[in-house]
């Protein structure tokens, strides 16, 4: 199958299925998305939605973080994991935007990667969900579930590699959708061990279906594979 096919494929199902796909993560400015993003690295979104509303009441801009200490942080982030490091980069960001950037969220990506806590990722995320930038944000989903679908090649080993890939064949307005169905598909169906793949509606255009599980399901002689 052509790539050209492949991310035809993939865009007509997921444009079909989840037209509004969006971030799971809870906030109402970009300054809580900034924060939320920076507590979910390495942690489930759902527990940072569980400690963010007590953690925005007491800190609802960048002015009040800025103006506390690590340890006025620490309480209310204590159940995330790396409290006490993202305690020290949610201080070390608000003091930074409020010194450097006049409290405004950079658009800039290299500028958004000067702020503690925000890296690569993170900075993509804000530039593609609050300024409407084709940025691919590539974390541990988009990049397995693209290599698993073929969108990206072996080649692709890093997430900045696999982030170029998916740039280069994705439409300009549809780098910020890619992003969420990626990562939402491979939170429920193309999980990291065993893909459910027969709950998954786009076997006709991937490459790890056709090359194993294809294989596995014509050898047991039941070809609906249940
Ligand atoms: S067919 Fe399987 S491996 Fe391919 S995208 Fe679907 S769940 Fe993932």
């Amino acid at each position: 199958m052509l790539k050209k096919e492949r991310y035809k494929g993939f865009i007509d199902f997921f444009s079909t299925h989840q037209p509004d796909a969006e971030t799971e993560l809870h906030y109402t400015n970009p300054f809580e998305l900034l924060v939320a993003v920076i507590l979910s690295a390495q942690c489930t979104d759902k527990r940072v939605n569980m400690i963010t509303p007590a953690l925005f009441e007491r800190f609802p801009a960048a002015a009040h973080l800025a103006a506390a200490e690590p340890e006025d942080v620490f309480p209310y982030i204590r159940t995330i994991s790396y409290p006490n490091n993202k305690a020290k980069h949610l201080v070390g960001m608000a003091r930074m935007l409020m010194e450097t950037f006049e409290g405004k969220i950079p658009s800039d990506i290299d500028d958004l990667q000067k702020l503690p806590g925000v890296g690569r990722k993170t900075a993509n995320v804000i530039a593609s969900v609050v300024y409407q930038m084709p940025a691919m944000a590539v974390d541990t989903h988009v990049f397995r579930v693209s290599h698993r679908i073929g969108l990206v090649s072996d080649k692709a080993r890093t997430p900045y590699a696999v982030e170029k890939e998916l740039l280069r064949f994705l439409p300009e307005d549809k780098v910020y959708i890619a992003h969420h169905w990626l990562i939402l598909h491979g939170r429920y169906i193309c999980i990291a061990r065993n893909p459910k793949c027969l709950e998954c509606g786009i076997t006709a255009i991937c490459n790890y279906f056709a090359k194993n599980r294809l294989k596995e399901i014509k050898r047991s002689g039941n070809p609906k594979g249940v």
